[in-house]
């Protein structure tokens, strides 16, 4: 699932954008396989995209382990379903862990998504996709659509896997597109260095294996009017799942609750790259919870399957997860976070997730 994100969508993505997203083919700037420390000091201001998943939690970990001054530190997350009302995809409770997730740790976090969300992106038909929403330090900015280039397009079906971006839609207009213009549009990024972060490891795929540790991003633009320098910076690219677990349990940070609920990944509660498993467990645990997605197969006359079975027919197919952690059970439907994020070390716990390969897909 991570290959094809990083074969098909993201090759896509930069000639789509006409940008450079990593293979250091534009303006002859150095890209470095590996690069376990940087010189962090070097960077005006800090950009960790956090999902709230083990991962990105790891990368703010190992970013107090070596010392880094969290005055420059900031957390971005881009809500999936938007801010208009969707519930479709994501955990309820997200958006409000990763918000106390910043407050335990003292950082500032700026919400960034798509008007509509995935619902939104999704029901698009002859019309051109909605601005994105982006909160900065200065207030909430909205980034409408240059309806002279853009033209207007249809998808009324859920994202495919697929090779192409048309149809295979969701991690790109949904996270990388907006974190893209959440860097290009705001003047405070101009003249400064920045240094972004995302928490991408080489053992979750065999081409991820082959990622550069540090190169300039796709917003890079030093060499510009805006002398905008962005490097991407990707601290634990070369950790094992033992030594994110790890870092979690020294800094008291208790497992997200997906891995506590047995899920092996943190991305969206109904990921179309989700297992028989997964499925299985959410019409068994979530009543309902797959009526609005089995809906839109009907009414889209394409399943998320792409042997076209329904997703109630694959919820059918595998036995359901037993959850046993009633606390995380309660939580997982809520939104706000009533839990602790932080705990003290001698309770921690290693969650049932881990080291799961149930669960979903690209992020
Ligand atoms: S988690 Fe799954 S459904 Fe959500 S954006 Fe990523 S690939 Fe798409």
């Amino acid at each position: 699932m991570h290959e094809y994100d990083d074969k098909t969508v993201i090759p896509e993505l930069r000639s789509q954008l006409g940008l450079s997203l990593g293979n250091g083919s534009s303006m002859l700037k150095k890209a470095y396989f590996s690069a376990p420390s940087i010189d962090i000091n070097d960077y005006d201001r800090i950009v960790l995209c956090m999902s709230g998943g083990k991962d990105s939690i790891a990368c703010l970990l190992n970013l107090i382990d070596i010392g880094v001054d969290l005055s420059m530190v900031e957390l971005w997350h881009h809500d999936v379903d938007g801010r208009e009302g969707s519930t479709l995809m994501d955990w309820p409770f997200m958006a409000d862990y990763n918000r106390q997730l910043a407050a335990a740790f003292g950082l500032p976090i700026y919400f960034s998504w798509l008007e509509g969300g995935f619902e939104g992106e999704m029901l698009k038909e002859d019309s051109y996709s909605r601005p994105h929403h982006v909160e900065t330090p200065d207030g909430l900015i909205t980034l409408d659509r240059d309806t002279r280039r853009a033209k207007p397009g249809t998808r009324m079906k859920f994202p495919q896997v697929s090779a192409n971006l048309q149809t295979r839609w969701c991690s790109s207009a949904l996270k990388i597109d907006v974190g893209r213009r959440a860097l290009n549009n705001q003047s405070r990024f101009d003249g400064k260095k920045v240094l972004f972060i995302t928490g991408e490891r080489r053992e979750e795929s065999s081409n991820r294996a082959k990622y550069n540790q540090l190169e300039p991003h796709a917003c890079d633009r030093r060499a510009g009017r805006k002398a905008r320098h962005v490097d991407s910076w990707r601290p634990v690219l070369h950790w094992s799942e033992d030594k994110v677990w790890d870092a979690l349990r020294r800094h008291s940070v208790i497992a997200p609750v997906p891995y506590r609920l047995g899920w092996g990944r943190s991305s969206c509660m109904k990921c179309i790259f989700n297992d028989a498993v997964i499925w299985a467990t959410l019409r068994h645990h979530f009543p309902g919870s797959l009526d609005a997605i089995a809906a839109y197969e009907e009414r889209f006359e394409t399943t998320i399957n792409r042997n076209r079975i329904s997703i109630l027919d694959v919820s059918k197919q595998a036995s359901p997860l037993e959850i046993g952690d009633e606390e995380a059970f309660i939580q997982a439907m809520k939104r706000e976070y009533s839990l602790p994020v932080i705990q003290n070390s001698s309770n921690w716990i290693l969650p049932p997730g881990a080291y799961a390969k149930t669960g979903c897909g690209p992020s």
